[in-house]
C-alpha cells in the first residue's frame, strides 16, 4: 500500500515536474494561488514580470510583493473566483519592473477543481495588439475624416471604375455624394469637358496608368469651377487592381490666373506677331525667349533656332560683333540699347534694322529681363546712302568736267590748297597751260559734236602721258591745265610742255580723215607757299599767249615783263570796246586800179583807230583783239554801213571792198545784217565787194558756203583775199565760184626777181583767165612790180605805189585827178 501509495506519489511527482517543466516554456506568465490565496506555482515568465525568483515567491501572497491596494483588488478577484468558480478576465495596465513603460495584461484567473480549489491566473501581454487595435480605429477614423474634410474631395473606385465612395465636399457641385456613386459623378461635370473625361478614366482603367485631367465641376451657386482630377491604382502582389484611390482638387484660382497669364501673353503674342516691327524679349539670363514673326520673316529663322543666342546667327558677320557686345554690355548694365545692323535676309541679302532694347521689371522690382522692338530701316538707309552718293554726284560734277571727265578749275584750286599744307614749302611746281591752235574752225567746220569728241580725245591723250600725281585740268573750251609738283630739274617743265605739244601732235582720225590739232603751251614754275594758284595760272596763261602769237604747236615760258604786255592787251580791249561804243574809229580808202583801162573800178575799206592815249593802232593789231573780245560783229556791221555810206557818194560805177572776218561767218545774220546795211543806205548791191580770207573756206563748212550764196543774191562780189597764203588755196576755187582773186601782197614783194612768186602769179592769171575770175594782186610798191603783174595779165592792182589807204573826204578828189597816171608797161618786160 505504502508502495503503491509511494508509487502513485512518486508518479504524482513525476507528472508535477513535467507540469511544471510545460508551463515553464510558456510565454505568458501564469501563476496558481491555493485557498488561501498563497502562491503554489509560479512559470519563469511570471517570476521575470514579479522579479522575484521561484523560492522567493512559493508560498507568499500578492501582500508580499504588491501594494495593498493592489493587492486589495487581486484579493477581491480571487476570492470571487473561487466563490462563483466563474472565470474573471480583466485587463490592468502595470508597470513593467524596468520602468520602461507599461504594459496591458490581461489577467485570467479560472478556479481548478483537483482535490483542493486552487486558483490560477494567466496574464497576457496584449499591447501589441491593443496597439494594433488603436491604430485600425485611428486609421479608419483619419480615412473618415479625410474623406470629410480633404480640400481634395477624394474618392475610390472598384477596379471597373465605379465610383465607391467620394467626400463629402461633393456637395459643393450641388449633388449629394451618394448620387456621384457608380457613374453618377458624371452629371456634375461640364459637359463640354465630359467626353474628355470619360476618354482619360477610361485610357486608365484599361492600362492602369495613373489618371491626370482636368475639367470644370458644377458648383452649388450655379456656374463650374476647374477641378484636376487624379487617380491611381492600388495592387495586390499579382498586380491585380484592387482598388483606385483619387482625390478631385479645386484648381480654379491656378488655372484662371494661368488663363489669365496665357491670355494676356497670347495677347501680347497676337499684337506683337502682328505688329509692323520685330519684337524680342529675353528672359533674366539673356537668352532669347521670343521673336515675332515678323523677325521670323525677316530671318528665315525658326523661334528653335533663334532661342537663346541662336538670333546672333541671323546678325550680318559685319555687325555681329559689334552687337553681341552692345547687347551684354546693356544687359549686364541694364541699360537701354539703341542700335543699327543689318539682318541677314534667307537668301543672303539683308536689311538694315534699328533694334531698341530695354529692361523689364517684375511689380516686385525683380529684373525680368530684355523686350525690344526692331524696325527695318533699309529704306532710310538706302536714302541716305543714295542722298551720300548724290551729295558725291553733285560734288564730283561740280568739280569736274562732264566732257572730258577731267577734273576743272575749282578742283584744281581746292586740290592746290590741300597740296600746299602736305608739302614741304619751297617744293618746286610747274604749272602749264595748253591751249589748242584754232580749234575754232574745227568747231566750225565739223560741228559741235565733232569737236566735242577731238577734244575728250585730246584729254585721253594728255592723261596718258603724265605720271599719276600730275593734275590735268580742263580750264574751259580747248584749254587744259597740267599741275607738276615736285621737279626733279629746271628744265623739267619745258620738256613736260614740249611733250604735251608733241602728244597732240600726231593727227586725230575723225570720220576716216586725219584732223591736226596743234597745241601751244604757256607754263611757269614756282615754289610751294611762294605763289597762290591764281599767280601761277595767270602766269602760265600770259605766256601761253606768247606761245600762240608765235605760231603753232609752241611753248613759251613765262617771264615777268610778259606781264606788261598782257596788260596792254588788256587795255587795248577795254579801249576798242569803248571806241566801238562812242564811234570813235574811221575808215580809209585804198583804190584798185585797173590795169586795162587804168581807172578805179572800186576803194578798198580799211579801217583805222587812233586812241588819243595810244596813238594810231594798226588794224592788224587790233582786229585780233575785236575778234577775242567778241567785238567784232559790232565792229564789222559798222564798217560796212560806214563804207556803204560814203561809197553812195561816190560816182556809181566805182564799188567799195569790204573785208569780213572769218568770224562774222559765226553769225548766221550776216547776209541779213548786209542787206538791212544795203537798204538802210540805199547802196546798190552790185558796187559791193566783200574780201574774206582762205579760213572762212576751212574744212568747207557747210554753213559759211551758204552763208557765201547769200551774200552773192544780194548781188555783192565775193573776192578771196590774201590768196596763196592757205593750205590749199587753189581747191577752194573750187568750192565756191568767186568773183575775184586777190592774191597775197607777200607775194608781190620778192617781184620782179622771185622766181617762185612769178610763177605762182603767173598760174593764178591762168586760172583766173580760164575761170573768168578777175585776178587782183596787192602789195604793189615798185614800178617794177606793176610792169610784171600787167604784163603775167593780172586785171587790177592796188598798192602804196598806186595810192596809200585816203581819208574818205580825199577819195573823190583822188578819183578826178589821178585817172591815168600809170604807164604802161616797158617793152623790156613785154618780150620776156
Ligand atoms: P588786207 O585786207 O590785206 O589789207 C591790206 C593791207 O595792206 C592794209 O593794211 C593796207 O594798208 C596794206 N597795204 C596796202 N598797200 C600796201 C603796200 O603797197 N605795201 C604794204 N606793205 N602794205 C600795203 P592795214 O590797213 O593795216 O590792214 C591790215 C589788215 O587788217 C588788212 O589786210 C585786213 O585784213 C585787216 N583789216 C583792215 N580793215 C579791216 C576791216 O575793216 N575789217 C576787217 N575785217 N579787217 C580789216
Ligand atoms: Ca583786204
Ligand atoms: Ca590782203
Amino acid at each position: 500500500m505504502e508502495k503503491t501509495l509511494s508509487r502513485s506519489s512518486q508518479q504524482f511527482t513525476d507528472f508535477e515536474d513535467t507540469v511544471r517543466d510545460l508551463l515553464n516554456a510558456v510565454p505568458q506568465p501564469i501563476l496558481v494561488k491555493d485557498d488561501r490565496f498563497r502562491l503554489r506555482y509560479v512559470n519563469s515568465a511570471a517570476c521575470l514580470l514579479i522579479g522575484k525568483t521561484n523560492d522567493e515567491l512559493i508560498g507568499s501572497t500578492d501582500y508580499d510583493f504588491r501594494s495593498k491596494s493592489e493587492a486589495d483588488r487581486i484579493r477581491e478577484l480571487d476570492e470571487q473566483v473561487l466563490r462563483t468558480g466563474q472565470e474573471i478576465t480583466e485587463e490592468q495596465e502595470v508597470l513593467v519592473p524596468e520602468g520602461v513603460g507599461s504594459l496591458v495584461i490581461h489577467h485570467r484567473r479560472v478556479v481548478l477543481a483537483t482535490g483542493q480549489r486552487l486558483i490560477m491566473a494567466s496574464i497576457l501581454d496584449t499591447t501589441a495588439q491593443r496597439q494594433a487595435e488603436a491604430d485600425r480605429r485611428e486609421s479608419q477614423e483619419q480615412y473618415r475624416a479625410l474623406i470629410q474634410l480633404h480640400p481634395q474631395m477624394p474618392w475610390t473606385a472598384d477596379p471597373s471604375g465605379k465610383v465607391l465612395e467620394i467626400g463629402p465636399r461633393w456637395k459643393a457641385t450641388g449633388f449629394d455624394p451618394a448620387d456621384a456613386l457608380g457613374a453618377g459623378w458624371a452629371k456634375a461635370i461640364h459637359p463640354a469637358d465630359l467626353g474628355n473625361v470619360e476618354k482619360e478614366w477610361s485610357k486608365s482603367l484599361q492600362t492602369g496608368l495613373p489618371l491626370d485631367t482636368e475639367f470644370r465641376l458644377a458648383t452649388q451657386e450655379g456656374g463650374y469651377r476647374w477641378f484636376r482630377g487624379r487617380a491611381a491604382a492600388r495592387r495586390a502582389d499579382d498586380g491585380t487592381i484592387l482598388r483606385w484611390y483619387g482625390t478631385v482638387e479645386d484648381i480654379d484660382e491656378e488655372r484662371k490666373a494661368l488663363e489669365a497669364l496665357k491670355e494676356s501673353e497670347a495677347r501680347f503674342r497676337a499684337i506683337a506677331d502682328d505688329a509692323p516691327a520685330m519684337i524680342w524679349v529675353t528672359n533674366a539670363t539673356g537668352s532669347n525667349d521670343y521673336h515675332s514673326r515678323l523677325w521670323q520673316e525677316t530671318t528665315g529663322q525658326t523661334p528653335e533656332q533663334a532661342v537663346g543666342k541662336g538670333w546672333l546667327s541671323a546678325i550680318h558677320p559685319d555687325d555681329r560683333q559689334k552687337v553681341e557686345a552692345a547687347f551684354s554690355r546693356a544687359f549686364d548694365l541694364r541699360q537701354p540699347i539703341r542700335m543699327e545692323y543689318r539682318l541677314l535676309r534667307p537668301y543672303g541679302s539683308s536689311v538694315w534694322v534699328l533694334d531698341a532694347g530695354q529692361s523689364r521689371f517684375a511689380a516686385d522690382g525683380k529684373f525680368v529681363g530684355f523686350v525690344g522692338i526692331a524696325v527695318d530701316i533699309t529704306e532710310r538707309r538706302n536714302a541716305q546712302q543714295q542722298k551720300l552718293v548724290a551729295q558725291k554726284q553733285v560734288h564730283h560734277m561740280a568739280r569736274h568736267d562732264a566732257l572730258t571727265g577731267l577734273p576743272n578749275r575749282r578742283y584744281l584750286r581746292e586740290e592746290f590748297d590741300l597740296l600746299c599744307k602736305a608739302i614741304a614749302p619751297g617744293t618746286k611746281m610747274a604749272l602749264l597751260c595748253l591751249d589748242l591752235d584754232d580749234f575754232r574752225s574745227i568747231n566750225d567746220a565739223h560741228g559741235r559734236r565733232a569737236g566735242d569728241q577731238l577734244l575728250s580725245r585730246v584729254a585721253d591723250r594728255l592723261r596718258n602721258s603724265l605720271m599719276q600725281s600730275d593734275i590735268l585740268c580742263r580750264l574751259g573750251g580747248d584749254e587744259f591745265c597740267v599741275l607738276r609738283v615736285g621737279l626733279n630739274s629746271t628744265d623739267e617743265a619745258s620738256s613736260l610742255a614740249r611733250q604735251l605739244v608733241a602728244v597732240v601732235g600726231y593727227p586725230f582720225p575723225l570720220a576716216g580723215n586725219p584732223i591736226e590739232l596743234p597745241a601751244s603751251v604757256g607754263f611757269t614754275t614756282g615754289a610751294a607757299g611762294d605763289m597762290a594758284l591764281d599767280a601761277l595760272v595767270q602766269a602760265a596763261d600770259v605766256a601761253l599767249d606768247y606761245a600762240k602769237a608765235r605760231g603753232r604747236g609752241a611753248c613759251v615760258e613765262y617771264r615777268p615783263d610778259m606781264g606788261l604786255q598782257v596788260r596792254k592787251q588788256q587795255n587795248l580791249k577795254t579801249a576798242l570796246r569803248r571806241a566801238v561804243e562812242n564811234d570813235e574809229l574811221e575808215l580809209h580808202y585804198q583804190p584798185l586800179l585797173n590795169l586795162l583801162t587804168g581807172e578805179i573800178p572800186a576803194l578798198e575799206a580799211l579801217v583805222r583807230w587812233s586812241p588819243r592815249e595810244l596813238g594810231p593802232v594798226s588794224p592788224a593789231e587790233f582786229i585780233p583783239v575785236a575778234e577775242e573780245a567778241g567785238l567784232i560783229d559790232v565792229l564789222g556791221e559798222w564798217v560796212l554801213r560806214r563804207a556803204c555810206v560814203d561809197a553812195r557818194r561816190w560816182p556809181a560805177h566805182i564799188g567799195v571792198a569790204v573785208n569780213l572776218s572769218p568770224l562774222q561767218f559765226r553769225n548766221p545774220r550776216l547776209a541779213a545784217t548786209v542787206s538791212d546795211v544795203l537798204n538802210a543806205t540805199g547802196l546798190d548791191g552790185a558796187r559791193l565787194q566783200l574780201e574774206i580770207t582762205e579760213s572762212v573756206m576751212l574744212n568747207d563748212c557747210d554753213d559759211n558756203l551758204q552763208r557765201l550764196r547769200e551774200l552773192r543774191e544780194l548781188g555783192a562780189k565775193i573776192a578771196i583775199d590774201d590768196f596763196g597764203t592757205g593750205y590749199s588755196s587753189l581747191a577752194y576755187l573750187r568750192t565756191f565760184s568767186f568773183d575775184k582773186i586777190k592774191v597775197d601782197r607777200s607775194f608781190i614783194s620778192d617781184l620782179p626777181d622771185g622766181r617762185e612768186s612769178l610763177a605762182i602769179i603767173r598760174a593764178v592769171a591762168a586760172i583766173g583767165r580760164s575761170l573768168g575770175i578777175t585776178t587782183t594782186v596787192e602789195g604793189v610798191e615798185k614800178q617794177s612790180q606793176l610792169d610784171v603783174v600787167r604784163i603775167e595779165g593780172f586785171d587790177e592792182a592796188q598798192g602804196y605805189l598806186i595810192s596809200r589807204p585816203l581819208p574818205a573826204q580825199k577819195v573823190l578828189h583822188f578819183i578826178k585827178t589821178n585817172r591815168k597816171t600809170f604807164r604802161a608797161p616797158s617793152p623790156r618786160h613785154t618780150s620776156q
